[in-house]
């Protein structure tokens, strides 16, 4: 049975550890993909076009959309973001499960589109070992980490709407669940409609 990948979306506040966790999904286990967004921000030091975001012009990024290229973007904290739409969909359909490292906006707007998308949501053990992670991190000054701090307490009203949290506490504990998660995601009977059917047919044809 050829089976389709899962759309997967990994969202949490900055700083939680989303890009730490989805590296590590990927160095430690098989079929996964990771969709490589576009952006209109600067890039950080040690970030290179085309491996962390495709960094565009913000002309760049307009011309995108109006060409419906993107399949969500969002506007966070005065920069877009998108996910290009040709990677996901062939990748998709050759049974790749695919990440989308997105925040809560454009998790909506896929969730809308895509039904049986998993929306995953990446906690951190506490408040204050968030804005140690971000401080940490060193690639924001204090103002961007004030204004990143402000917006996770929006993004904290949207919990609700994702499938599962996991705490990012251990990274190798989290990794592993996460994992757990998504294996068992594939099992569910509303991603197996089409081997179901075939079991259904061949049953009537016992009878
Ligand atoms: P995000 O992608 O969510 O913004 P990062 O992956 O950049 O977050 O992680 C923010 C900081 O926290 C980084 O310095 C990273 O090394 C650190 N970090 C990530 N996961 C853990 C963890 N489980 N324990 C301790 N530090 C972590
Ligand atoms: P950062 O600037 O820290 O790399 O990312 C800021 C936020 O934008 C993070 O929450 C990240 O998950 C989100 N993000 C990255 N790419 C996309 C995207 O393609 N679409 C949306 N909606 N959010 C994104």
């Amino acid at each position: 049975m050829r089976r389709r990948g899962i759309l997967i979306v990994v969202s949490g506040f900055s700083g939680a550890g989303k890009g730490t966790l989805v590296n590590k999904l990927l160095e430690d286990y098989d079929g996964y993909v990771l969709s490589v967004s576009a952006t209109t921000r600067a890039p950080r030091p040690g970030e290179e076009d085309g491996r962390e975001y495709f960094f565009l012009q913000k002309e760049q990024f307009e011309q995108k959309i109006a060409e419906d290229g993107l399949i969500e973007y969002a506007c966070y904290c005065d920069n877009y973001y998108g996910t290009p739409r040709e990677y996901v969909e062939r990748q998709l359909a050759e049974g790749k499960d695919v990440i989308l490292e997105i925040e809560i906006q454009g998790a909506l707007k896929i969730k809308k589109q895509y039904g049986d998308a998993l929306l995953l949501f990446v906690m951190p053990p506490s408040a204050g070992e968030l804005r140690r992670r971000l401080e940490g991190r060193g690639t924001e000054t204090e103002e961007v980490i004030q204004k990143r701090m402000r917006r996770a307490v929006k993004e904290a009203e949207g919990i609700e709407n994702y499938d599962y949290i996991v705490v990012n506490d251990d990274l190798e504990t989290c990794t592993r669940q996460l994992h757990e998660i998504i294996k068992a995601a594939h099992n569910t009977p509303a991603r197996n409609r089409e081997f179901i059917e075939n079991i259904r047919t061949e049953l009537e044809g016992e009878k």
